[in-house]
């Protein structure tokens, strides 16, 4: 049997029209709307696709936006000195800053990411970020681990005592991801609220021996690699939940890390490229600026 479509469209827009109601009342309370600063280096055509994306979100959510462009051959100096001049209010209030990845190779992307104050680091990859979340107190998620388990909670999927198996350990994706599921549960869960964390970590990469005998035993399967058609059939436990967090273009369309057609007839659950994890990142991205707004409010 095909397993069952998680439909990460759907979700976002559900989760748009709870955060509107909250970025109004943000606005009637303060007299001003929260406001994103993105910054986009070069004319690299998939960054400035996936600016437009967040920028179209925000307008639905009733967040102000700012796309600053600069040349790709701006240097390391002139782009820390640019975040500096946003962050110091210089071109208007700024609660999000967000530099959109990948910079050009000739730019210290650390150095960049460093500069973007923590308290309005809207991506969550400030160390000081990264250091809260792998403490369990997180102020920031990265947008994308966040929507992953946004997908499982709303799917209604038992982390608690499962094994959880992530290929891919980068900073953005793989390891704030397992640092969320390997979690305790937060202290106080409202009565009703769902969570997804207590469950058993594995954290795959590109040294990683046999990554078929390590998918096989994974109750939740996370792709976030960048390699078409990565995981096959024979890779997947039956009844697992996969969840494809890659974005690639073959042939001309967009598919992630998993051969779909193969998967989907193994597993349990299973996210569609595009339409699965794609748009909940752009959703917690609001989630994460509303929630500078209110940092910023109280500063
Ligand atoms: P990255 O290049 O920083 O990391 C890739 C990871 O994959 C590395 O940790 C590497 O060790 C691992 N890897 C490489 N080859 C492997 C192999 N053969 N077996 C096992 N592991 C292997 O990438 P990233 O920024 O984490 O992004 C990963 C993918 O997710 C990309 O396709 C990217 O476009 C996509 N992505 C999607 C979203 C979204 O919103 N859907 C957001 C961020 C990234």
């Amino acid at each position: 049997m095909a397993a069952e479509l998680l439909d990460g469209r759907a979700l976002a827009t559900r989760m748009e029209v709870g955060l509107r109601a909250e970025v109004d009342t943000f606005a009637a309370m303060f007299g001003r709307r929260p406001r994103l600063v993105v910054v986009l280096v070069g004319d690299v055509a998939a960054s400035a696709s996936y600016v437009k994306g967040k920028a179209a979100a925000a307008g639905r959510v009733g967040i102000d936006s700012e796309v600053v462009g600069v040349a790709g051959t701006a240097t390391t100096a002139e782009l820390v000195a640019l975040v500096r001049e946003i962050a110091r209010g210089d071109r208007g209030p700024a609660d999000g800053i967000l530099v959109q990845l990948p910079l050009p190779p000739h730019i210290d992307t650390t150095a960049v990411l460093d500069t973007v104050p923590p308290d309005r680091d809207v991506d969550g990859f400030h160390p000081e970020n990264a250091g809260l979340l792998s403490q369990g107190r997180p102020r920031f998620i990265p947008c994308t681990a966040a929507g992953v388990q946004r997908i499982l909670i709303d799917a209604g999927v038992v982390a608690a005592g499962r094994h959880a198996v992530i290929v891919g350990r980068s900073d953005i994706v793989g390891k704030p991801l397992a640092a969320l599921l390997a979690a305790k549960p937060p202290r106080a869960v409202p009565p009703g609220q769902r969570t997804c964390c207590d469950a058993t970590v594995t954290l795959c990469h590109s040294r990683s021996a046999d990554l078929g005998s390590l998918t096989r035993q994974a109750d939740i399967l996370v792709a976030a690699v960048g390699q078409p058609n990565l995981i096959t059939a024979d890779m997947v436990k039956p009844g697992a939940t996969v969840i494809d967090v890659g974005i690639n273009r073959l042939d001309g369309r967009l598919v992630g890390d998993v051969d779909f057609a193969g998967v989907r007839e193994v597993a349990g659950k299973i996210t569609p490229v595009p339409g699965g994890v794609g748009p909940l990142t752009v959703a917690m991205l609001m989630a994460n600026t509303l929630l500078a707004a209110e940092l910023g409010s109280r500063r």
